[in-house]
């Protein structure tokens, strides 16, 4: 909605006119407080007062709302969800907690989350995970209402892009040290050329998918992993999503078919979740050190820190930690024995450009 001329606006005020809130509202430079027009305070001189479409505006131009007339609130949640995402994004590089949003706004920090899920389907802290999306940030350039832009890059609950491996970003370190308390976890395991494999899902995605020598093995692994969680062996007919993921792991390993793009539920620091991630977006094929990675991810000194959240990755294959090695070009370590690492590398060196062709058919078959 356009903001009224300024003569209409000044007469609005003057006249305490209540069919304009909603409409603009005015700040007194003076004070630096905005009100409605209705509003019962005095109105200040005309020349100290500034005039806005929205709260919004009044509040990035540094106005305070007035506790009188309570402005903000006419501004519609939705306004306010724009606004404060905007900011977010803005502030992105400073990092801003849930607290500091929340000051921004008219609602509690435990609210906004809700609220702000509910409207663009991932959390503030997600949002700013997804503020180092290219595709994001370009949606946002060509002028994109955020909504959208989040959708067109494949975050947000509504967006059911099949495959997309950055879907799920992680759960909360609150959680995730939880133990997964309450949760369902359902596993399966078969033989493949690397071994026997276990993969485990939640309602999320996989979770863990792990080489080891046996099953009770694996087992007290994944117990391990999740100590607090419902762990459920899973027959096809109840998770067949599962079963269907582990085939295809097993495929990918056996004969040569694409990597399986499936959901993920990654679980770790924000350290962790960064390395990871970073590992989703590489190349098949391609060979990354640690400083590399560190660097990657903005975390210069860190390439400590990146080999041990490769040594942590509880996702083998899926969450390609095999792709890292040492400076000097050896394999450094691997969490499920250097014998697969190579076999894995050396695969994916043999058939890679095929495989990325695979990957990409697939993906275009699905989405028709
Ligand atoms: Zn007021």
């Amino acid at each position: 909605m356009s903001l009224p001329s300024p003569e209409e606006c000044l007469h609005a005020v003057q006249t305490r006119d209540a069919r304009f809130d909603g409409r603009f509202v005015y700040g007194v430079l003076s004070t630096t407080i905005f009100c409605r027009p209705s509003c019962p305070s005095r109105p200040a001189r005309p020349e100290h007062l500034r005039w806005f479409d929205t709260p919004g505006a009044a509040i990035n131009a540094g106005f305070r709302p007035c506790k009188r007339c309570r402005p903000e609130q006419t501004e519609q949640s939705d306004q306010i969800l724009e606004r404060l995402s905007r900011w977010l994004i803005e502030h992105a590089d400073a990092n801003p907690s849930l607290d500091d949003l929340a000051a921004m706004g008219p609602w509690s920090p435990t609210q906004l989350q809700k609220r702000f899920k509910a409207w663009l389907g991932i959390s503030p802290k997600q949002l700013l995970d997804a503020t180092r999306s290219e595709v994001f940030k370009a949606a946002l350039k060509r002028g994109m209402r955020i909504t959208d832009a989040i959708m067109e890059a494949g975050f947000g609950s509504s967006s059911r892009v099949y495959g997309e491996p950055l879907r799920h970003l992680g759960m909360s370190p609150k959680s995730w040290r939880s133990g997964a308390a309450g949760e369902q976890i359902f596993f399966a395991s078969t033989d493949t050329a690397l071994g026997r494999l276990m993969m485990a899902a939640t309602e999320t995605g996989v979770c863990f998918a792990e080489f080891g020598t046996d099953d009770a093995a694996l087992l007290a692994k994944l117990r391990q992993e999740f100590p607090n969680a419902t762990l459920r062996e899973s027959p096809a007919r109840e998770s067949s999503e599962l079963a269907t993921w582990l085939q295809a792991l097993s495929d990918h390993l056996e004969h040569d078919q694409p990597r399986p793009n499936v959901p993920l539920d990654l679980r770790g620091t924000a350290l962790q979740i960064k390395v990871w991630r970073f590992l989703l977006g590489t190349e098949i094929g391609s060979r990354h050190s640690y400083s590399e990675v560190a660097r990657a991810i903005g975390a210069d000194k860190a390439h400590r820190a990146v080999a041990s959240a490769c040594a942590a990755n509880r996702i083998a294959i899926l969450v390609p930690c095999h792709r890292v090695l040492s400076a000097s070009g050896s394999l450094a370590g691997y969490r499920w024995g250097l014998a697969r690492k190579r076999a894995l590398l050396a695969q994916e060196a043999l058939a890679g450009p095929a495989l990325a062709q695979a990957t990409t058919t697939q993906q275009n078959v699905v989405s028709d």
